[in-house]
């Protein structure tokens, strides 16, 4: 099943669990603007490359639309519009003030210089410069996009419309990016994790995991889960995977990949089938790269007990069904991944403000959102008897559906 019908299932469950009325279940669906725009860029050897771009604006009823841009050759235009979709859905369960937005440009960021990149981003920022804005729209990095994309964002769209820093977050720190913005996601993932294993008498020092992608959101979370005395047993990217029961030193496996080795290369672990990283025995699989991993071909497979979804949409629902028939709980990616948006909100805030908080407070406020969140979760599960993720749906749906029939519809 595509993201896009995958993740509209799941809203429809949820209205279907609030009883929410059919017309209004039609409009939250139906994004506010779809945005879709030729890019083309002189390549260094002269020659010119056309890509598309597409940003979704998804709902605003709570909020400046807020989501990242991937870079990905994947990205199509039903990939954009779920992911969008899920922001608003994410914003709304740990209840920042924002709608949902997602971006993106079909393109191979690895096979693109640097200048490249640049004026890729350039040109794109020209096509939306108008459409996106500090109330109104507020990109962000996700696959592909870093801090730096960012920062020629910024500075592009400060060309038509004076400095503008909170129109962009997870921007450089020089630029008025926010401390800790970076390791956000993937420390949220463990304040997540966290909670949900304190509530079944667990701890993260007690348990096993294993995380597949090393990139931004899942070496983050195998480095904290590290501090914190969780064993890291398997890690695997596109490159490969490997195990080590007794736990993977994180710190040398980073380092290791900041001089240019791979994760297959590291030598204080011992290789693993790539396809068997995901059905390996561990307490906590957290898959952190790409949607759609978890599926109808392996979801039977699967030892661990509990799957904490770092990436978006990485269950499908035929998976979704199958681990949860055998008792494995999902925490679900709309409030599992969130800390990265909430720390984004944290960042768009210190610009508002012009006040730039310390790394201590960015945690603490992130710790705070998180734990409560959980708790908003769980509170939707007891009351309409459901799983993780439709606690988590239900909890942002009814959100949005209420800012929505608040805001009204009068002309
Ligand atoms: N790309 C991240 C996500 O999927 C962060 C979005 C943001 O910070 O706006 O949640």
């Amino acid at each position: 099943m595509n993201a896009l019908a995958a993740t509209s299932r799941n809203f429809r469950q949820a209205a279907r669990i609030l009883g929410l009325d059919s017309k209004l279940e039609k409009s939250l669906l139906i994004p506010f603007r779809e945005i879709k725009v030729e890019c083309t860029i002189p390549k260094d050897d002269g020659t010119l490359a056309s890509y598309v771009g597409f940003r979704v604006q998804h709902d605003n009823a709570r909020g400046p639309m807020k989501g990242g841009i991937r870079y990905h050759p994947e990205v199509d235009p039903d990939e954009v519009n779920a992911l969008a979709q899920l922001m608003t859905w994410k914003t709304a369960v740990v209840d920042i003030p924002y709608g949902g937005a997602k971006g993106g440009i079909g393109c191979n960021p690895g096979e693109l210089s640097k200048s490249e990149l640049e004026r890729l981003t350039r040109v794109f920022t020209q096509k939306i410069h108008d459409l996106i804005g500090i109330h109104t729209d507020v990109p962000a990095p996700d696959m592909g996009t870093n801090a730096q994309t960012m920062a020629w964002i910024l500075d592009e769209y400060s060309k038509f419309h004076g400095h503008s820093p909170a129109v962009v977050t997870g921007k450089p720190i020089d630029l008025g990016g926010s401390l800790g913005r970076e390791a956000a996601t993937g420390r949220g993932v463990v304040y997540a994790t966290k909670a949900l294993l304190a509530e079944h008498g667990k701890s993260i020092s007690g348990s096993t995991f294993i995380i597949q992608g090393f990139g931004n959101v899942g070496s983050w979370a195998a480095k904290i889960l590290h501090e914190e005395g969780g064993k890291v047993i398997a890690i695997g990217d596109i490159s490969g995977a490997i195990k080590n029961p007794n736990g993977i030193d994180i710190p040398a496996l980073m380092k290791h990949k900041s001089e240019g080795g791979s994760v297959k290369d590291f030598k204080g672990a011992d290789p693993l089938d790539k396809d068997e990283l995901l059905v390996h025995e561990c307490d906590v699989l957290i898959p952190s790269a790409l949607g759609g991993v978890l599926n109808r071909e392996n979801a039977a497979d699967v030892k661990a007990k509990y799957i904490v979804e770092a990436a978006n949409h990485p269950t499908d629902p035929e998976a979704d069904e199958i681990l949860s028939k055998k008792g494995v709980l999902i925490l679900p990616d709309i409030y599992a991944n969130a800390g990265g948006v909430t720390v984004s909100y944290f960042e768009w805030v210190q610009n508002i403000q012009g006040f730039m908080w310390d790394e201590d407070k960015v945690n603490m406020e992130l710790q705070k959102y998180m734990t409560r969140s959980f708790s908003n979760l769980k509170t939707m599960c007891k009351t309409h008897d459901c799983n993780l993720r439709m606690g988590a749906f239900t909890l942002g749906v009814n959100r949005v559906a209420r800012a929505t029939l608040l805001r009204g519809w009068e002309a």
